[in-house]
């Protein structure tokens, strides 16, 4: 029983999410928590859509390169996409592509399976950007600007990134750590008894993302993750072709974000 115990407590977690997009309206609501959480500004409209750096977009797609999908057969769904966290899927070297060629380690993964990114040490040679199968690393072309009252609500928990830097989602990995310090501060050592919700999360009115420990087989998480309705996601979208499918496979990066749906022509399409 006590090994069972010191088992449990050592056992490390594995941070995943589930966005379930039957659940999904698209409303946005999940981007701009993201946006204001890291402190990306927020446009009013995508007029400025060169200087729009989002660590999520909400993507909206549909059936209609299907050949049945005539009005009114046309459907769409909307797929809330980030940075997958990727594992990578070589045993010898577990590190996702962007990882493996950050040539001043401004990337990297942690042994919670989250994938940082430090701004301030990145050199932007975009290395990553490049490598990276789901496009989910932005570039700041220019400096974020913020607004208004936005200037006046910045988050001090995260660093304003600088112009010529590479940017992307971390689980809002400095919420993980406020939570296990104010943990330590009580004197609660056990790192595995903190939870914590990223805000993309928090700000789903739906419910349709769920976070927790992958590793935890008991946790709503990885429940989902063995769905009969869950997928990971394939690179991009817009293939159809089962050849280039097959292709990509081989270099699948085991991603830590599933994604559920009922809808077959959704799944065919965006599913591996
Ligand atoms: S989705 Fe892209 S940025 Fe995120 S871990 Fe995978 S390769 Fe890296
Ligand atoms: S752009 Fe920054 S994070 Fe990306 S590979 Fe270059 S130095 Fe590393």
């Amino acid at each position: 029983m006590a090994q069972e115990k010191k088992k449990e407590t050592n056992m490390k977690r594995r941070w995943g999410m589930a966005i379930d997009l039957d659940k999904c309206t698209g409303c946005g609501q999940c981007q701009v928590a993201c946006s204001q959480e890291n402190n990306m500004p927020l446009f009013e409209d995508d007029s400025e859509i060169l200087k729009r750096v989002v660590f999520l977009d909400v993507m909206k797609v549909t059936n209609d390169r299907d050949k049945d999908a005539q009005y009114p057969n046309v459907k769409t769904a909307f797929i809330p996409k980030m940075c997958q966290q990727c594992g990578g899927n070589d045993p010898d070297h577990p590190k996702p592509p962007c990882v493996s060629v950050c040539p001043v380690v401004a990337t990297d993964v942690g042994d919670d399976g989250v994938v940082s990114q430090v701004w301030s040490r990145c050199i932007g040679c975009r290395y990553c950007q490049a490598s990276c199968p789901y496009e989910a690393r932005q570039f700041n072309w220019w400096k974020p600007e913020h607004e208004g009252s936005f200037k006046e609500s910045l988050n001090p928990e995260v660093s304003v990134a600088s112009r010529g830097t590479i940017v992307k989602c971390t689980f809002c990995s400095h919420i993980w750590k406020r939570e296990r310090d104010k943990m330590l501060a009580k004197g609660v050592k056990d790192i595995n008894a903190v939870l914590y919700t990223p805000s993309c999360v928090a700000g789903c009115p739906t419910g349709a993302m769920v976070f927790g420990d992958l590793n935890d087989p008991a946790s709503e998480v990885s429940k989902l993750s063995k769905d009969k309705r869950a997928f990971r996601l394939v690179h991009t979208v817009d293939n159809w072709d089962e050849a280039k499918k097959a292709h990509l496979k081989k270099n699948y990066p085991n991603p830590k974000v599933y994604y559920l749906s009922s809808q077959e022509w959704l799944r065919k399409m965006a599913a591996f």
